[in-house]
């Protein structure tokens, strides 16, 4: 009998494990469906051993020292200033749009401050800001949104950005300076082994078992445990009685070219043109000397694993009724970009894992964890027939 089980691999389940098991003294069976440990984030040697994210790139950064010192102590960095060209009108120009991008789709040579006023000419004043369309046009104009982002935002989301919450797009700023990396976090650095081999580290403790390719579904059947973490899909877990929460997936075609490099930057975003929306190349991320080079195309889609939920209010509105239900469910947390319907980066979902660890810690002192409740091996009592 486990103390926990733990249903994904992926951080929030990962980084959840670890402290239950090390700082708590707990045992833990976890759970994936994949055959590996990682979640999104496992990476692995492609058949010409180069380094390559499975589901699609994926760079750490993050503002939280916190988050930053606790991952540190399963890895060692490789210092990594992401950088992102968008193919635009036939050139490849700076995304986040910076003083670089309008002066040479342009032919300008405006500085900074003569941008500033270039593009308050061109921003459409929106007096309530709400939708993905709204937070763009407003700062850059109609034109930009056009070549940018509303093409880009069709492709990625299946909706138009006028029918997306304003937080998709505000991911992306927009700058008048000559600032060319993608994100401005204090910490931006990769995993000097790759992210497998860092969870790999972190899941190394003889309090932890980890059983892969096993559905959560089958477990329940067979293994008794007190409490459980729940890191898939919330709707899946309540066997969508309130309906399908919707997500977007993504299909991912993996090549190798027989020459050292194929473009100038980690990723090329493609919002005008071709089906998919961008192509990594993997060694700049990684730093890897090969002599071929491997790069991921992203298609996405409707159908498939969910990878990102949705944000529009009437799926948040969805996901409230299963967030209340999750509170009326005891020993059970949920936790997670799935679990949580939230469009979480990697170092959120370490903080959210993080916090509720210490909730955990709050409502179950050490040792506490053996005591209450009764083995479970079920679905809460709500769903039993
Ligand atoms: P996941 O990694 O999805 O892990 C959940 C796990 O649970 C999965 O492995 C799944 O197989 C398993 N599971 C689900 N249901 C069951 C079940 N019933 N039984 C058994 N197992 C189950 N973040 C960044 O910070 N930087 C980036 O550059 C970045 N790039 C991204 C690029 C893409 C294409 C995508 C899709 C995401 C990206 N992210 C990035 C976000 C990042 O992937 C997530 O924040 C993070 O991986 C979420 O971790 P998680 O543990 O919540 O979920
Ligand atoms: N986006 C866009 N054009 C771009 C880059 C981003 O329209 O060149 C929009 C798009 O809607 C995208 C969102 O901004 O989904 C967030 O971009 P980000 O790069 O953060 O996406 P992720 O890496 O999470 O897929």
């Amino acid at each position: 009998m486990y103390d926990w089980l733990i249903v994904g691999a992926g951080f929030a389940g990962s980084v959840l494990a670890e402290r239950l098991a090390s700082e708590h003294g707990d045992s833990v069976l976890l759970v994936d469906r994949r055959p590996h440990i990682g979640g999104n984030a496992y990476d692995h040697l492609d058949e010409a051993g180069i380094l390559v994210h499975k589901y699609g790139p994926h760079i750490f950064h993050t503002n939280s020292r916190q988050i930053f010192d606790h991952l540190s102590q399963f890895t060692e960095w490789r210092r990594y200033s992401h950088r992102v060209l968008a193919h635009v009108d036939g050139k490849q120009v700076p995304i986040p749009i910076n003083r670089t991008t309008i002066n040479s789709l342009y032919g300008l040579d405006l500085t900074s401050k003569q941008l500033e006023a270039w593009l308050q000419q061109r921003a459409e004043p929106v007096d309530d800001i709400q939708t993905s369309e709204d937070v763009v046009v407003s700062v850059v104009g109609r034109e930009l949104y056009e070549k940018f982002f509303r093409g880009y935002t069709r492709k990625q989301w299946g909706v138009d950005p006028s029918r997306l919450d304003k937080s998709v797009t505000a991911r992306v700023p927009t700058r008048t300076n000559d600032d060319d990396r993608y994100f401005t976090d204090a910490f931006q650095y990769m995993p000097l082994k790759g992210y497998t081999a860092m969870f790999s580290r972190m899941l190394s403790h003889p309090n932890i078992d980890v059983r892969l390719g096993v559905d959560f579904e089958e477990i329940r059947q067979t293994q008794t445990y007190r409490r459980l973490i729940f890191t898939g899909p919330i709707d899946e877990y309540f066997q969508y009685c309130f309906g399908r929460l919707p997500y977007r997936s993504l299909s991912f075609k993996h090549v190798t070219l027989d020459k050292p490099w194929h473009q100038s930057v980690g990723v090329v975003n493609y919002p005008m043109t071709e089906d998919y929306t961008r192509i990594t190349e993997y060694k700049h991320l990684t730093g890897q000397n090969h002599a071929k080079t491997s790069l991921t195309y992203e298609y996405p889609s409707a159908d498939g694993d969910p990878y990102y939920p949705i944000p529009r209010e009437e799926n948040a509105e969805r996901y409230r009724q299963y967030e209340a239900l999750a509170r009326q469910t005891p020993d059970v947390w949920f936790v997670g970009r799935l679990a949580t319907y939230k469009y979480y980066n990697m170092d959120q979902v370490v903080g959210q894992a993080l916090a509720t660890y210490r909730r955990i810690e709050d409502r179950l002192p050490k040792g506490a964890s053996r005591t209450v409740p009764e083995p479970r091996a079920d679905l809460p009592a709500s769903l039993r027939t």
